[in-house]
């Protein structure tokens, strides 16, 4: 009687791994139909796979024909072996093999011969597998898993760079203090932000926001102090950009920048305002003036305006803010 396999005792952490490289539910890649045209051809396969084998389920990547479902229960997956027994495995005939006796499928699929070696993550958890299968029962001539084993590795790789590279993205675009967008993603949301708005016609705003007499703060408190107060204040500012379009950015040392999609000046002025008061009620001690504030320029796209046009008017914005007298919004 067939009984799925226990999963390894190392479950929860492969897991963690596999769910680290972020690749389930993912389009197509051409990176791993390659591997699967590959396999398919130096084994004269009738199917080649590579997939991973999630909590309940194996999920195909990539397959070399869609005679193959793209997903299937883990307690039926021929694969699940590979990964309880963390090894690789060669069935020579899926219909009569003793490991597979009694099993709900394998004994009715159009293939028969199996060869699939395990797809490790870079903590060495099978994660995954690659596999071959051939209508014919019985191993081609002079076969061996060396190849398989090869195009393995390769996959794996890519999965570690693919990984790497989201990440070296992520860093590449956060400022470190407060974790919040850095100047260079910025700049590319602002340009695509005008585009979109300039294409749909929907109202985009930005906000510029620079602390006020931050300098005091360094000066009377110290550089840490300081930091502390950016960092305090980085952690309040998403909370006023809530929409997926909307952005909040550290844009310079104490300068920080809100940009708003389908928001009109109405809507600008009221979450502007919203932040001056949630930043009073948080009252951050400041030296000389009691409390950190901050002064806010104000400026909604307007029609036919350039995105440079745009930014030096919410810039132009801060600055009658700054002469009004501080702790205070103006529109540019
Ligand atoms: P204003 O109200 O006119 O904006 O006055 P201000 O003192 O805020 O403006 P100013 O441009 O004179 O000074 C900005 C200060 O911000 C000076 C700089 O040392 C400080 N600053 C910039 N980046 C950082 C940082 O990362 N950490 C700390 N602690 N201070 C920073
Ligand atoms: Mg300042
Ligand atoms: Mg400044």
């Amino acid at each position: 009687m067939w009984h799925p396999p226990p999963p390894p005792a190392s479950e929860a952490e492969r897991l963690a791994e596999l769910q680290s490289y972020d690749i389930l539910d993912t389009p197509p890649d051409e990176r791993f139909d390659r591997i699967t045209r590959i396999a398919s051809r130096v084994y004269g396969a009738d199917v080649a796979f590579l997939s991973f084998i999630d909590v309940n389920q194996q999920w195909m990547k990539s397959r070399s024909c869609d005679a193959l479902h793209d997903h299937i229960d883990r307690d039926r997956s021929v694969c699940t072996l590979v990964v309880a027994s963390d090894n690789e495995m060669v069935i020579e005939d899926m219909r009569t093999a003793p490991q597979l006796e009694g099993h709900p499928v394998a004994g009715n699929l159009p293939w028969r011969f199996y060869a699939g070696v395990p797809l490790r993550g870079e903590q060495g958890h099978v994660i995954g597998s690659l596999c071959v299968m051939r209508a014919e029962p019985g191993a081609p001539e002079a076969f061996s898993t060396d190849i398989l084993r090869d195009l393995a590795a390769i996959s794996s790789h890519e999965l570690v760079l693919t990984k790497r590279n989201a990440e070296l993205r992520r860093l590449s675009n956060t400022d470190a203090l407060t974790g919040l967008a850095n100047r260079r993603m910025f700049d590319d949301e602002f340009e695509r932000s005008w585009r979109r708005a300039r294409r749909t016609g929907e109202p985009a705003s930005l906000l510029l926001i620079d602390l006020d007499h931050f300098k005091q703060v360094n000066d009377g408190l110290g550089h840490a102090a300081g930091d502390a107060v950016l960092a305090a204040f980085g952690e309040m500012l998403p909370h006023h950009a809530r929409r997926s379009d909307d952005l909040a950015a550290r844009v310079g040392g104490e300068e920080f920048a809100l940009l708003l999609s389908g928001t009109d000046p109405n809507g600008a002025t009221t979450l502007a305002q919203r932040l001056l008061d949630d930043l009073a009620a948080a009252a951050i001690p400041h030296p000389t003036r009691g409390i950190v504030s901050v002064s806010i320029g104000l400026a909604t796209l307007a029609t036919g305006e350039a995105a440079a046009d745009w930014y030096q008017r919410a810039d132009r914005g801060l600055y009658a803010a700054k002469a009004a007298g501080r702790a205070t919004l103006r529109e540019g």
